[in-house]
């Protein structure tokens, strides 16, 4: 008997799984490599949204969940996650830097917005207009934090890397049994692949799928990332990713032509030097109708939960989330009800 079942080792079945490894819970953790939202993400652990300038929801004691988990990791793994990375927005108009200035007299989003405007931060990269620079944002490896995490859970015995199937999940007064496996609570975590999971699928997840391009740039020099109309940063040997874009029809996970297409015509606009395009990842991110994560308890079957619909800012999300979740299911701590899966029970859920 194990005290939980987590399905999906992407950023959420994994900060869970590491809070149940931390508070002495047993656990087993199925993974089939089905989605890859977290592994391409481009790991900005950014509170500020930074169209509006305004913060994000919540986003304060997000950053603080966040950093302490990922700290932890980076502790417990004895490898390096988290780095700080130097930020800039080009404004694309003189509104947009109005906009700014206007933010930085906000005490909430301050202490995230330089007030002091620049006027270049490369030469490859003009601007008709000036760069405002975000505070206080790190990026986080997560391909690297995912991997060094199953491999620790592997070593445990704590992953099995095969799809779940649902259909060999069955249920007793005291929890659930999977294949040959008795289990008090199942979580599940795949990302947009609840889609397939049929005691979940009624959730209104939407997907959107995110493309980025790796391209190779000698001449560009660039230790920043800048934030346009697409993002670019530096990921090591010249090379830089350039992203992400979003679409709400192709739910396939290749990368695509057209997604190509649109990041090298933004980049044109975005840099002046020469660059070849190396590599292209994609992911679907599980986004929601109301852009709200969705976390909970099923309607009907007491031992299983969900915690999932992190469309955007899921690294700064899974830590907090993952521990509210594990509260209310320990502890019967009440759930937020922007987060909380009821808000959609009673229009969604239909017991055939
Ligand atoms: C291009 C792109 C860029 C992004 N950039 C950022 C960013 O900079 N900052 C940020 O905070 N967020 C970003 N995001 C969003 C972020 O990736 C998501 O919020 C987050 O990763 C979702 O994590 P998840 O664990 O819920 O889902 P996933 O990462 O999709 O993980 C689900 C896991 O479940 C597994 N799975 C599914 N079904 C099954 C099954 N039946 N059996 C076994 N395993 C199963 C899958 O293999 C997968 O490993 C980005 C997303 C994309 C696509």
């Amino acid at each position: 008997m194990v005290d939980y079942l987590i399905v999906g080792a992407g950023l959420s079945g994994s900060c869970l799984s590491y809070r149940l490894e931390k508070s002495g819970k047993s656990f087993l953790v199925f993974d089939d490599g089905s989605q890859e939202a977290s592994k391409v993400a481009g790991g900005f652990m950014n509170p500020v949204i930074l169209k509006r300038f305004t913060l994000a929801w919540n986003a304060d004691r997000q950053l603080e969940k966040a950093y302490d988990l990922y700290r932890g990791m980076e502790r417990s793994l004895n490898k390096s996650f988290l780095s700080p990375l130097e930020v800039y927005r080009r404004f694309s108009s003189v509104e947009e830097q109005n906009n700014w200035f206007s933010a930085t007299d906000n005490p909430r989003v301050s202490p995230y917005l330089d007030p002091k405007i620049i006027s270049s931060v490369n030469e490859h990269v003009p601007g008709r207009f000036s760069f405002g620079r975000v505070l206080g944002i790190s990026r986080l490896n997560t391909r690297y934090l995912l991997d060094s995490y199953a491999e620790h859970l592997q070593k445990n015995g704590w992953l099995r890397q095969e799809r779940f199937e649902y259909e060999h999940l069955s249920f007793t007064d005291h929890g659930v049994v999977y294949k040959d496996i008795p289990a008090k609570n199942v979580i599940f975590c795949e990302g947009f692949g609840l889609k397939d999971n049929p005691f979940f699928q009624y959730l209104p997840l939407k997907g959107n799928k995110g493309e980025y391009i790796i391209i190779k740039a000698p001449g560009l020099d660039l230790n920043a990332a800048i934030k346009s109309s697409v993002f670019i940063f530096p990921v090591g040997d010249d090379q830089y990713a350039v992203g992400a874009t979003y679409s709400n029809t192709d739910k396939s996970r290749s990368p695509s032509a057209s997604a190509k297409e649109e990041l090298v015509e933004k980049l044109k606009d975005l840099i002046d030097v020469k660059f070849e395009v190396v590599h292209q990842i994609a992911g679907i991110r599980p986004s929601t109708i109301d852009r709200k994560p969705l976390v909970g308890g099923h309607p009907v079957y007491d031992h299983l939960y969900t915690c999932n619909g992190f469309g955007s800012r899921g690294i700064l999300l899974a830590p907090s989330l993952s521990e509210e979740l594990l509260a209310h299911i320990e502890e019967q701590q009440p759930l937020d009800p922007m987060i909380d899966i009821s808000r959609f029970t009673k229009k969604w859920y239909k017991e055939n």
